[in-house]
């Protein structure tokens, strides 16, 4: 009589149980920060993981960033050749690959081009076309030696400066994504800026990722669904400067050493991993909407979501 007693107490309570994990959700915790001069915003069902994240960000920031004097973008700037760590020549060598691969249109090497519009952007004053026509002599990909027995990085023009700007995030990311997952964590967000991953899903569900409208700060122009998935988006609306009715924003097209002129306003890349889709997000911006997208369909698993001015307005009246 006994387990026939227990046989039914457990097939009352298996249900119960079933019902009770259904609907028991996770707790998440969410911290921002400033790092890499924007905000970080870390969503993740473990408060250590978080911690872990962002010290990893730290970490990447203080190699890569040309805003950091003692990192080792700036002892590269500064010195025009260096024995550099593994962080650095990973990226520099994945800089090359979309030099290579959009024929110029991204380049890391446009540092001294992103001064100039840096001020110019600051103080809302044209720069000086001579000073342009200068700083595009520094520029270029193909005047930086990378040697990956060595380690070292050398630029063959004095006064050569690179700018991670556009791939050192996701590659922070990518960094620290890898560290939660090796930690234990199944489910997290980290975001630095518009540079996202998606880690696993939350309770059960994709996270959800909202493009933001390039025009209308409340609105939305697209939402996704995300999971195991990075996602980056450039718009010209972040920096930027109207001047005689024209925007200029910080992206940089080498070729002209103007911001670039390609009518896209925004662009979104999903990719497996951050460092590629940040790249490329930039590069689209540089080379526009059909070359863009003739670039994306060379990378596997890759997919971009690109707007025009044009296509904003006419889906703002629909
Ligand atoms: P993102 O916001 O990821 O599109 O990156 C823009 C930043 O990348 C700028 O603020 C510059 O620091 C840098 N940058 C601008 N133009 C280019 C370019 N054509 N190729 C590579 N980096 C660029
Ligand atoms: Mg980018």
């Amino acid at each position: 009589m006994r387990p026939l007693k227990n046989i039914l107490f457990l097939l009352i309570l298996i249900p119960f149980l079933i019902s009770i994990s259904a609907c028991s959700k996770n707790p998440y915790y969410k911290r921002n920060e400033f790092a890499l001069g924007t905000v970080i915003q870390i969503t993740c069902s473990d408060q250590r993981a978080i911690d872990i994240a962002f010290n990893e960000i730290k970490r990447v920031e203080n190699l890569l960033s040309k805003y950091v004097s003692d990192s080792e973008v700036s002892k590269l700037n500064t010195s025009g050749k260096l024995k550099v760590g593994p962080d650095l020549l990973y990226v520099l060598t994945k800089a090359k690959e979309f030099y290579i691969t959009s024929n110029g249109a991204f380049d890391v090497t446009v540092g001294p081009l992103v001064d100039i519009w840096k001020k110019a952007i600051k103080n809302k004053v044209l720069p000086q076309e001579e000073d342009i026509k200068k700083a595009m002599q520094l520029v270029g990909f193909d005047k930086v030696v990378i040697d990956e027995k060595e380690s070292t990085v050398a630029f063959l023009k004095e006064g050569m400066s690179i700018d991670l700007g556009a791939i050192g995030k996701g590659y922070a990311v990518d960094c620290a994504i890898k560290k939660v997952r090796d930690y234990g964590t199944k489910s997290c967000l980290i975001a630095i800026a518009g540079d996202i991953y998606c880690l696993g899903n939350k309770n059960g569900e994709p996270w959800q990722i909202g493009i933001q409208h390039p025009r209308n700060k409340k609105d939305l122009l697209d939402a996704l669904n995300l999971e195991n998935q990075a996602v980056s988006t450039s718009g010209d609306y972040q920096q930027m400067v109207i001047i005689g009715n024209k925007r200029y924003s910080h992206i940089i097209d080498p070729r002209t050493g103007f911001p670039s002129d390609s009518k896209v306003i925004s662009a979104t890349v999903l990719a497996p991993d951050c460092l590629s889709a940040d790249a490329l997000a930039t590069t689209i911006f540089v080379l526009g909407k059909t070359k863009g997208m003739d670039l994306v369909k060379y990378y596997k698993n890759t997919k971009a979501l690109i707007y025009t001015e044009d296509e904003v307005n006419a889906f703002d009246t629909f």
